[in-house]
């Protein structure tokens, strides 16, 4: 059983209505839906100390919960961070410059801190976020609403963050001889941006009808988007956007598909959408990568006219 079957299995045994999207909404009067998530970060696991900065892991434990609150194009509000930290980080200056990497992102988005948890962990740095944001009422962008010809859109390139892993991982930390580009691909890995703009301006717009975050590669997160609407996609290599470096630093089209569809973290928006609403409304600032068809449950790739099945091969836990 993966990670995903064990969510499905909680769900079903206890029918549990709101598990399944990027956050759980609940109504909170007759204007406004709560909309809300948490994302648990462990060390060695979804980062590691010698890789990056105190306070780019702030940023960070932030961030994905932030682009979580982005998929449902809502308005975060109100954060809660838990700490579980070790003797000698406790010890150091390491909470400080977390909590000022963590505050200067929660300051853009004027995200108040509400409250947390703080405890020892015997080994190793365990972090929780929660984040709860605002929308009105019954606007809320599911990932159930994509419809058979509606466009298939992503935010941004694709592929970055897996890239910037890759970059540590062959150089143990980034070198300081590692060129510029290369460097903002670590940066896309330490630092990601949540789209909560983008988001926000289709929501208002209604434009957006099903949306998802890309934390686990688009192969995945479009299974997930897939499976919520009961549809298909087909996805065009062609029209994937990546960043150059990236091709520079694959080696070849092989690698550089892999990481673009299947590298995870870029926590870029991947939506559904009607096209003419969207050239109407001259959102041209978003990628369309492929359509969304009436074949339940297949994705496929298109390589120049030859498809094939495009399994989920994004990141995942178990
Ligand atoms: P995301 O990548 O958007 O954070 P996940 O894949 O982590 O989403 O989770 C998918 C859904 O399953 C979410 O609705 C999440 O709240 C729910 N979920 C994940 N783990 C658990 C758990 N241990 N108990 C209950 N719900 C869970
Ligand atoms: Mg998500």
């Amino acid at each position: 059983m993966d990670e995903f079957e064990f969510i499905k299995n909680i769900k079903k045994r206890f029918s549990l209505r709101a598990i399944g999207d990027d956050c759980a909404v609940i109504p909170q009067n007759a204007e406004t839906d709560l909309v809300i998530t948490t994302d648990l970060l462990i060390e060695e696991v979804d980062f590691r100390l010698e890789w990056t900065t105190p306070g780019l892991i702030g940023h960070k434990a932030l961030a994905v919960s932030l682009s979580d609150i982005a998929a449902m194009g809502a308005e975060p509000k109100w954060a809660m961070i838990s700490v579980g930290v070790t003797e000698t980080l406790w010890n150091s200056k390491f909470l400080d410059e977390f909590f000022d990497g963590w505050h200067d992102l929660a300051a853009i988005f004027e995200v108040e801190l509400i409250g947390g948890d703080t405890s020892r962990s015997p080994d190793r740095l365990v972090i929780d976020s929660i984040v709860a944001g605002e929308l009105p009422r019954g606007t809320a962008v599911m990932r159930s609403g994509a419809k058979p010809g509606d466009g298939v859109y992503v935010s941004g390139p694709l592929g970055g963050a897996a890239a910037g892993l890759k970059i540590l991982k062959e150089g143990g930390k980034l070198k300081d001889s590692a060129s510029d580009e290369q460097q903002a691909l670590v940066m896309k890995q330490l630092r990601p941006l949540p789209q909560i703009r983008l988001a926000s301006r289709l929501r208002k717009a209604g434009l957006a009808s099903a949306m998802i975050d890309l934390s686990d590669g688009l192969s995945s997160d479009l299974a997930h988007l897939c499976s919520a609407s009961s549809v298909g996609a087909i996805v065009n290599a062609n029209d994937l956007p990546f960043e150059g470096e990236l091709m520079n630093l694959a080696g070849s089209v092989e690698g550089m598909l892999d990481l673009t569809l299947n590298g995870g973290e870029d926590f870029e928006l991947l939506f559904t959408a009607n096209d003419e609403k969207i050239s109407d409304a001259g959102m041209n600032d978003v990628f369309r990568i492929g359509e969304i068809t009436a074949n339940t449950g297949v994705i496929e790739l298109n390589r120049n006219g030859q498809t094939e099945l495009l399994p989920p091969a994004g990141f995942k836990h178990f």
